[in-house]
């Protein structure tokens, strides 16, 4: 989506402030450019505004983003997956909003099958989510300290692929390192129970 447009001083003031707030490196080595931590910045204010208590709902449900794709498509990870309201997403980007998404469900359909994945199985429960806060402290990336109300849990076996929402197979990531696992060679597994990341580059030579 492409979009311009003008706030008055109010309001600019308060983007700004949350803009800034949001867009700190997360580490001394955080490889994107500034234009890239503010995009994602922003993209954040999004996702946390989606979470609100005080956002109104739509049609008698919460605000949620409704995405369709065929489920061999979802299971094998490739393909397209269409976004209600227009527009498409790779079925990579589509599994790691599954991941761990309070805003989402996932139409998965096969002919006209409809399967509705449901939140409830997705998302860290609050005692899970509690324990994990305790484990991990903060984004668990090496050296990202950001908090966790603005971390995901993810999923180290992929839900789709099976993985339970259990303690032992979450990690909290902030937005920007839980795309770096999903869309990068950078993998996190678990090993006495702690979370330990990779770079992908030993197995690579
Ligand atoms: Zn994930
Ligand atoms: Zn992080």
């Amino acid at each position: 989506m492409v979009f311009w447009g003008m706030l008055d001083q109010e309001y600019g003031a308060k983007i700004a402030a949350m803009l800034s707030a949001l867009a700190k490196p997360t580490s001394g080595t955080d490889p994107r450019t500034t234009a890239e931590r503010q995009g994602d910045a922003f993209a954040e204010v999004i996702e946390l505004a989606s979470r609100s208590e005080g956002l109104p709902e739509q049609g008698g449900e919460r605000q949620h983003l409704t995405l369709s794709m065929s489920f061999k498509d979802f299971m094998d990870n490739t393909g397209v997956a269409n976004v209600e309201g227009g527009g498409v997403m790779s079925a990579a980007e589509a599994r790691r909003i599954a991941c761990d998404s309070t805003v989402m469900r996932l139409v998965l359909g096969a002919g006209k099958e409809i399967l509705d994945v449901g939140r409830q199985q997705r998302t860290a429960p609050k005692g899970i989510r509690k324990a994990l806060i305790e484990r991990d402290g903060s984004c668990a990336f090496p050296g990202c300290a950001t908090e966790p109300a603005r971390c995901h849990a993810h999923h180290v076996v992929e839900w789709a692929n099976g993985g339970p929402t259990s303690l032992d197979n979450m990690v909290l990531l902030c937005g920007s390192h839980h795309r770096l696992i999903h869309h990068s060679r950078w993998t996190v597994k678990m090993v006495d129970h702690r979370p330990v990341f990779s770079d992908g580059l030993e197995d690579a030579g």
